[in-house]
């Protein structure tokens, strides 16, 4: 009995010295500093555009839809198509498109009503000693040699990054392939985190935060909000995990990222 009472006692007095009323307040404060919004979210036919309205109506969080130009969206018919289905819901339009000279299939008119383009560096022509087009999400992604690998895909990256296409995102910034992953404090030196950083900051481009892939990492998101670089949360899911963006929150906590900091998109959605 006095056992119980005294290790009650020695919960609540743990409990007290690690977090101050006062610091705990801020804690829970500084939690909502940021905008919730997953701007990276695909629809397939098993997971459709109201699931996720069903998930934004019960977690509050404000999602923005991406689709593919070049293979489901390949003319301004496709596009229109594509905005018109979406607009009538409360989320954003966006765009993916795989590679550079993507926009000059559509018409400039159409493609200023989407609310934002955001493209990733994951396709790479030549990414390897055997001239193969590398698509580096895919377990099996061949690198003969890291140093070489890293050339060809900062070079791709660059090519994204300058494009002449609308870019708003750069969408999974620093993933590496699998065979590689280990060494990613090493191959992200410092001169090529600020190459990136440089180029998306001379055209004003927010990086993801991508909660699929845990990246980037909080030296980068340091580096690129001291030079006014905005983010955003991107889980790029396609069932149920959408909205959960734990990574995105965890990072964007520890480097103390605020509402400023974060890349919103233009039109107002009315929620009904
Ligand atoms: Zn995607």
């Amino acid at each position: 009995m006095q056992r119980r009472t005294f290790l009650k006692t020695a919960g609540i007095a743990g409990g007290l010295m690690a977090v101050s009323p006062l610091l705990g307040l801020a804690n829970a404060n500084r939690d909502n500093d940021f905008p919730m919004m997953d701007l990276h979210v695909h629809t397939t036919n098993e997971f459709t555009i109201d699931d996720i309205v069903n998930i934004a109506k019960k977690t509050n969080i404000q999602f923005g839809i991406m689709d593919h130009p070049g293979f489901a969206i390949k003319t301004d018919a496709d596009l229109k198509n594509y905005i018109d289905k979406l607009r009538p819901y409360p989320v954003y339009i966006g765009l993916q498109p795989m590679s550079p000279g993507w926009s000059k299939s559509f018409s400039p008119e159409l493609l200023s009503q989407v609310d934002y383009v955001l493209m990733d560096p994951q396709t790479i022509p030549k990414g390897n000693g055997y001239n193969e087009t590398l698509q580096i999400w895919e377990f099996d992604t061949y690198v003969d040699n890291a140093d070489t690998f890293m050339e060809h895909y900062m070079a791709h990256t660059m090519d994204v990054l300058n494009c002449n296409d609308p870019l708003t995102i750069f969408g999974w910034p620093l993933f590496l392939p699998v065979c590689i992953a280990r060494d990613y404090y090493t191959l992200w030196t410092k001169e090529r985190m600020q190459q990136i950083i440089s180029a998306a900051k001379k055209r004003n481009i927010a990086i993801e935060i991508n909660d699929m892939s845990h990246t980037p990492h909080e030296e980068f998101i340091h580096m690129a909000k001291a030079q006014g670089l905005k983010f955003t949360f991107g889980s790029d899911t396609r069932d149920h995990k959408a909205g959960r963006l734990d990574y995105c929150k965890y990072i964007a906590k520890k480097c103390n990222l605020k509402r400023e900091d974060f890349y919103i998109p233009q039109r107002i959605i009315r929620k009904g």
